[in-house]
């Protein structure tokens, strides 16, 4: 029976940071692991309120309170078991997550913290690791049929584990020289260590998961060709079409580019300090991109633009804005506009920016200034109000209000468009829709034994939607192979965030 009174007795807490000069000089974690007694006293706050919100918060559907409970008795194998119940890769999500459990926290209604539960999460994941090294589950028989994943990201890897344990034959599919989507190159070590990513590898490689890295399907290989050697098809290929700004002048100066190339290059860098190869962060083409000593101009708020400002930092920018189309949100939930148990509109602060930088809000760029020489030399800025009419967005300057900001490196997070356009698509018969993303009928099947999941199917979102949709997908991919009982299914296509009606 869990502490009624646990969250009375402690106020929630976090551990504390590695100290900001200390974290900006290397590239490892922002958190240290949290200890036990911690972890346990904050799994105490947890009440057991009996109609748990947190788990309609989670996209998984992880059973919270219960590991809540086990972590506050020490019962930690059991914990590890019902967290790997619903998710494959809690130490992915436990570091990762936005976490819209704990904004559905039932704590949250009566004005206290909500429970720590993304960080309860990722200890009981880090001790998973340690206590046996995530064992493997391969499946005891093989049922002959053979499905091919297109995508190695979180969608890709979920989808591949819950077939191969079903009994299946699957072939992970990958253009890039290694394993794991955008948690490889995308998002930064001090966010999520890749030693995470190459334990979990390791683990699906016992369980007979193959690799194929430096296959691009639809060019390497045909959409024919993975039909013809395959039974079923699950496309997890992504949302990687960075919006951009063409109108915007200057766009084309040198040292304005996409956030995605910035990061893939530094990500690059730390990998191969890692395999004791040091090299320069440079674009594909040896362009070098570096923000070592520059002053950068960093456009967009959420994930990505944070991700750059601590790539920033580390690197040695001279420094850093950051700039957002919209105004400072509020730092507490306006319960009018997003009532709990909905995911508020709030400023978010991430370490990186408890690092240094400037944040601008409710501006928009005019102009990427020219030095005269081609290279960007600062971005030309307006305060601006931006109000939406039928659906579209209006952004309108304000009259007086421009000036010019100094910048040699400017990065845009814009967001994404959808998935790629691609040979991909078309030999697979499928077209994006109006978001960029491919639709699915409800046992998602975007066409005849053709499955589609993650990013791809819902634009870009986050890695809990990711691995909750590769499960729903395998689930639809195993009933469809003619498997024996039924795998877990967390989401259907239709699913969305909790949201006010
Ligand atoms: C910079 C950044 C930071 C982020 N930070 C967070 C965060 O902190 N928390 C969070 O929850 N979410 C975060 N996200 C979002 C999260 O990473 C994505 O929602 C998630 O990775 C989507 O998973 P996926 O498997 O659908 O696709 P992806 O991870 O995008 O993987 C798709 C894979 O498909 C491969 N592929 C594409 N086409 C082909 C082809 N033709 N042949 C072979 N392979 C192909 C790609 O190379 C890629 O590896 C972040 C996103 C970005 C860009
Ligand atoms: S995966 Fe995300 S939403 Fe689900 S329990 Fe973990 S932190 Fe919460």
């Amino acid at each position: 029976m869990p502490d009624p009174n646990g969250f009375l007795r402690y106020d929630r807490r976090l551990p504390a940071r590695r100290p900001v000069p200390v974290r900006i000089s290397d590239w490892r974690e922002v958190y240290p692991p949290a200890g036990e007694e911690l972890i346990r006293e904050q799994a105490t706050r947890c009440m057991d309120c009996g109609i748990p919100f947190c788990h309609d918060g989670c996209p998984l559907g992880n059973r919270i309170p219960d590991w809540n409970d086990l972590v506050r008795t020490g019962n930690w194998d059991a914990a590890v078991d019902s967290l790997h119940a619903t998710n494959n890769f809690p130490e992915f999500t436990g570091r990762l997550c936005p976490a819209p459990c704990e904004a559905a926290c039932v704590l949250g209604l009566g004005g206290q913290q909500p429970v720590t539960i993304k960080q309860v999460e990722v200890e009981i994941a880090d001790a998973a690791v340690a206590r046996d090294g995530l064992r493997p589950r391969p499946a005891s028989v093989s049922t002959g049929r053979s499905v091919a994943v297109v995508g190695s990201g979180p969608a890709g890897l979920a989808a591949a584990q819950q077939l191969a344990r079903a009994g299946h034959t699957v072939t992970v599919y990958e253009r890039d020289d290694a394993i794991g989507g955008l948690l490889r190159y995308g998002i930064p070590d001090f966010k999520l260590e890749k030693q995470h990513i190459d334990k979990r590898l390791a683990q699906l490689t016992a369980e007979g998961v193959r690799f194929r890295t430096g296959v691009d399907v639809g060019v390497d290989v045909t959409a024919e060709q993975l039909r013809a050697e395959h039974d079923a098809v699950l496309l997890a290929c992504g949302a990687l079409q960075g919006r951009d700004t063409p109108e915007t002048p200057g766009r084309a100066l040198r040292g304005v580019h996409q956030a995605m190339a910035h990061l893939v290059a530094a990500n690059r860098v730390v990998a191969a300090a890692g395999d004791g190869k040091p090299a320069p962060a440079t674009l594909p083409d040896g362009t070098p991109i570096d923000a070592a000593g520059k002053h950068v101009v960093i456009i967009g708020g959420g994930d990505t633009a944070a991700d750059c400002l601590g790539v920033a930092h580390r690197q040695g920018a001279a420094g850093v804005h950051q700039l957002d189309l919209y105004p400072e949100p509020p730092t507490e939930r306006d319960a009018a506009r997003d009532p709990w148990p909905t995911w508020p509109w709030v400023l978010r602060n991430y370490p990186a920016h408890e690092e240094g930088g400037e944040r601008v809000f409710a501006v928009a760029v005019q102009e990427f200034v020219d030095d005269g020489t081609g290279q960007v030399r600062a971005v030309r800025i307006a305060e601006v109000t931006v109000e939406k009419v039928d659906g579209r967005r209006i952004v309108t300057a304000l009259p007086g209000s421009e000036r010019e900001i100094p910048a040699d490196l400017v990065l845009l997070a814009i967001g994404f468009e959808g998935t790629e356009e691609q040979p991909l698509l078309a030999q697979f018969g499928v077209t994006r829709n109006g978001r960029g993303a491919i639709d699915s009928g409800p046992d998602w099947q975007a066409t005849d034994g053709v499955f589609v999941a993650g990013d791809m199917h819902r634009g870009a979102s986050l890695i809990v939607w990711a691995i909750a949709e590769g499960r729903a997908a395998a689930a639809a991919i195993h009933t469809y192979l003619g498997g024996v009982g039924d795998l877990p299914a967390p989401v259907d296509p239709a699913r969305q965030p909790l949201a006010p009606r």
